[in-house]
């Protein structure tokens, strides 16, 4: 896969550490061939951040913090500086309180409620609008969705009405922007260890369910993830547009547990 992607220069949002699904990827992407800028969430993970960067020989393009409007317009001015245009961007942002992602949906305030939605949903729009700018010979953008956007997961309340809305939101930018060329994607992908994963109630249970329980007997590592979003950030795929693509090990085609898996 070494010059799939020569040639492309992409903004990879979301790295915090080595564990993230945006790290996956924007190695990947690097060793595929694209040149590749990250962007980090405050002090804390700019140390983490920038020696990652450094490993794979990627830029660093700044702090982004995507409730803070002067930050996104700060990221892309520095891409646009640096390349004078984009060919690819990932969006791997998600955030709702630890304590609403436990117990009953029901009880989400409407303070969470709208920062979860303005962190996890609007801001693929918010970055959308500026991509556009800088897809001046079309692009690609992908962002990351869980299953929870479809069916009810114990835990995940809020988050999944942010990521049906995300979801939603993936179909009306491939609309807007299909025209000139810019695809829009997500990867709803099988729960993965992570950061923001820890924040889940009983994500260790969920994992393991998942992985008794998909066609493939396993979850999935943030690699694999990295290698679906290849193909939709690479000219592979072209053609695909608008689209949920879930690398999840198949778990969301089972409608009933497993009859020989056991107990957790
Ligand atoms: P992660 O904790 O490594 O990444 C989450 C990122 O969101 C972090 O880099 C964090 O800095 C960033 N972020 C949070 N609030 C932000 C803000 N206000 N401004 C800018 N950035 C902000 O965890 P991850 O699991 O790699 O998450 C990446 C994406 O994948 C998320 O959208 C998540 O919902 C999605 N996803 C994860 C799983 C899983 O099981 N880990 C499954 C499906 C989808």
């Amino acid at each position: 896969t070494s010059a799939l992607m020569q040639g492309k220069r992409g903004l990879v949002m979301g790295v915090a550490n080595n564990r993230s699904i945006a790290w996956g990827i924007a190695k990947a992407c690097r060793a595929a061939g694209a040149e590749v800028a990250l962007t980090y969430q405050g002090d804390a993970l700019k140390k983490r951040v920038e020696p990652l960067a450094a490993d794979i020989g990627a830029h660093v393009v700044g702090h982004c913090d995507v409730t803070n409007v002067a930050t996104l317009d700060s990221v892309f001015a520095e891409v646009d500086k640096l390349w004078g245009g984009l060919d690819f961007l990932v969006h791997a942002i998600a955030f709702s309180d630890k304590d609403q992602l436990t117990g009953r949906y029901v009880d989400t305030t409407e303070d969470n409620f709208s920062k979860t939605m303005l962190i996890s949903c609007f801001s693929l729009t918010a970055i959308a609008q500026r991509a556009e700018k800088l897809m001046t010979d079309g692009g690609s953008i992908l962002t990351l969705t869980y299953y929870g956007a479809e069916k009810v997961m114990p835990h995940y309340n809020v988050m999944g009405v942010a990521k049906a809305a995300l979801e939603a939101s993936v179909r009306y930018l491939a609309v807007d922007l299909g025209g000139n060329g810019i695809r829009v994607n997500a990867i709803s992908s099988g729960p993965i260890k992570t950061l923001a994963a820890s924040g889940i109630g009983d994500f260790r249970y969920i994992l393991k369910w998942n992985e008794l329980n998909a066609p493939l007997k396993r979850s999935v590592t943030i690699d694999e993830v990295a290698d679906t979003g290849l193909f939709l950030l690479s000219d592979l795929g072209r053609s695909v547009t608008g689209e949920v693509l879930h690398a999840d090990a198949g778990y969301h085609v089972i409608g009933m547990k497993s009859v020989d898996a056991p107990d957790i």
